[in-house]
């Protein structure tokens, strides 16, 4: 199937109010391109200096999405193209990447990245350590980002009801934060769940963002 085709049907199955994030780390332009001719959009970057160059290549209105560990010497360049950074992953990082945008004026989403899987990624807060550390004051000092939510991943498993179970407790860390810290943040609203294999679990425990590459770029070459 063509790129083209395989977001026709994947955007078929999405639920209305799902945003789609193609995300397209490691594929090159050319694929990009087909997407953006089928009407994509959004995409999702894991690496800076790839970002920069598919950011200089594609047309301007194409809205870019970093999903990788962000280092702090990385921050600079990924503020200056992207729209949303979905890996916050620390309290140092949250303030560099507002103190960057503040310089460079420039205003930011974030999405605070929750580790609930069971191995895998060793990045992201732990639901007591956001809990914990997102205090009222951190939050009001902040001036060029925008907590637009949080972002998740699952256990890397075929258990399904695992699966289910880390979204849930993704989801249950979003409900707290917004009935609690930001809850007179009407911004904080991004639930980002659910990647090519498990979307419509993520979908099904309230997801309203999806990431998804491989269902439309096909395997990556690394
Ligand atoms: C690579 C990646 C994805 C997409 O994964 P696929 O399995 O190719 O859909 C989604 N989210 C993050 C954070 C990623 O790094």
């Amino acid at each position: 199937m063509s790129v083209a085709g395989n977001l026709l049907s994947l955007r078929r199955s999405l639920p209305q109010g799902v945003t789609l994030v193609a995300v397209s780390k490691f594929h090159p332009l050319e694929l990009l391109c087909q997407a953006y001719d089928a009407g994509q959009r959004i995409f999702g970057e894991s690496r800076a200096q790839e970002l920069a160059l598919k950011a200089a290549a594609m047309p301007p209105d194409t809205e870019w999405h970093f999903i990788g560990h962000l280092q702090s010497n990385k921050v600079r360049p990924v503020v200056a193209v992207a729209s949303m950074i979905h890996s916050i992953d620390s309290i140092r990082l949250l303030r560099a990447v507002d103190a960057e945008a503040c310089r460079a004026s420039r205003r930011i989403k974030v999405l605070l990245q929750i580790h609930v899987a069971r191995e895998e990624t060793k990045f992201g807060f732990t639901p007591a350590e956001i809990e914990r550390e997102l205090t009222p004051e951190l939050v009001s000092s902040l001036s060029a980002v925008e907590i637009a939510g949080v972002m998740g991943m699952a256990s890397n498993t075929d258990d399904t009801e695992r699966i289910s179970r880390d979204f849930a407790s993704i989801r249950s860390v979003f409900d707290s934060l917004r009935l609690g810290v930001l809850n007179d943040h009407p911004e904080f609203k991004v639930l980002s769940m659910g990647m090519s294999h498990d979307w419509p679990l993520a979908v099904a425990r309230g997801s309203n963002m999806i990431r998804v590459g491989t269902t439309i770029f096909g395997e990556r070459n690394i």
